[in-house]
């Protein structure tokens, strides 16, 4: 049985009902129980694989992306070169190998890390230890420098609050204790001034998520990068525009009730790009971008031929199944997309142009 179950029994027999925001952040940062803090999640013995696992071209070409900001905005001599939640380092360690080709690159670098998990630290740390990397549990502990930016699936792990149309108020949706179990529950209607401008747009019994960390952050790159240059990727999955109940669990390679296992199985949310966006001035935002599109922009083809001439057999074909995998509209390309934060003034981060 799950380690957390008691512990979130007790907690809400305690105070009642918690949000679904709250619920996330137990399920996936409690400190001896939860999810990330316990354990390296990723790959295939894990319980979900992520695109710089499934090949070396993903992190390769954000590299040489942000290599290539880094080069129109004059090659500031010093800067933080910053990953949120890099996971096993793989997409890092990717992309300074790539970086290594531009003349001063990485003598100007300061690489920083933010990240929550200290069984994932350890693994940072054995992939990125010769790049010195500085770790952070927080954004706001980075130096103030020309900021370049990398995250991957790091914001669909924010925590989101879930709140239902009724009238003119909002019923939020909580988690609660029903027969021995947890249980979905909703709160009496409220109105929900965060919420004016949906109004508009939504009608009885749809559903909408906001995620209020995500947008903190978004607010605290966009400031840096208007302050001192720079520039972000931000790729994940979601939409622009937040619509419907996104929360999904997934334990060992298969979706399962996020309540079925908490701290046992990942749990996360669309990104709504539409709230990043909004909160990144005075930053400038790119179009938002597929991220199969972002990928053959960049040139994913021509370095997979050049991978692929040296591969056969089992290993061609696992490679050929992989650039599918990261661009083709049915896998990863158009579920996942691709927003750029840049320095007003400055040139689009490439493969990020309309
Ligand atoms: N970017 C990696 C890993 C994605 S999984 C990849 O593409 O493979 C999500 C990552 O974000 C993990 O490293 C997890 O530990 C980290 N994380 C989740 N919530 C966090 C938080 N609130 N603060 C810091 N790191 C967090």
């Amino acid at each position: 049985m799950s380690a957390l179950l008691p512990l979130l029994q007790a907690r809400i027999a305690a105070e009642g009902p918690m949000t679904v925001a709250e619920y996330m952040t137990w399920c996936l940062l409690h400190p001896q129980h939860g999810y990330y803090t316990t354990r390296d999640p990723l790959g295939a013995k894990g319980d979900f694989t992520t695109a710089p696992e499934i090949s070396q071209m993903f992190g390769e070409l954000l590299g040489l992306a942000l290599a290539q900001s880094w080069l129109d905005q004059g090659r500031p001599a010093r800067f933080v070169l910053a990953e949120l939640g890099p996971g096993r380092g793989t997409l890092m360690a990717d992309a300074l190998r790539a970086m290594r080709g531009v003349p001063g690159l990485l003598d100007a670098a300061e690489l920083h890390l933010v990240e929550a998990s200290p069984a994932l630290r350890a693994e940072q740390a054995a992939r990125l230890g010769d790049h010195a990397p500085v770790w952070h549990d927080s954004l706001a502990d980075l130096p103030e420098a020309p900021l370049f930016l990398i995250a991957n699936e790091f914001f669909d792990a924010l925590p989101v609050r879930q709140f239902l149309r009724d009238g003119n108020g909002w019923r939020e949706r909580v988690v609660g204790w029903h027969e021995g179990a947890l249980s979905f529950g909703l709160t009496d209607i409220a109105p929900q001034a965060a919420l004016e401008h949906r109004l508009a747009g939504t009608q009885q019994g749809d559903l909408v998520e906001t995620c209020a960390p995500a947008a903190a952050l978004t607010q605290e790159i966009g400031r840096r990068i208007a302050a001192h240059g720079g520039a972000a990727l931000l790729v994940d999955y979601g939409s622009w525009g937040s619509l419907g109940d996104t929360l999904q669990a997934v334990r060992a390679h298969q979706k399962t009730g996020p309540l079925d296992t908490p701290g046992d199985a990942d749990l996360t949310a669309h990104v709504d790009f539409c709230a990043l966006a909004a909160a990144a001035a005075p930053a400038q935002v790119s179009w938002l971008t597929a991220q199969g599109v972002f990928l053959e922009r960049l040139g994913i083809t021509e370095r997979a031929r050049a991978l692929a001439a040296g591969l056969t057999g089992a290993a061609l074909d696992t490679h050929i199944r992989a650039h599918r995998r990261l661009t083709h509209p049915d896998e990863m390309g158009s579920l996942f997309k691709v927003l750029g934060l840049y320095g007003p003034g400055t040139a689009t981060p490439p493969g990020l142009d309309a």
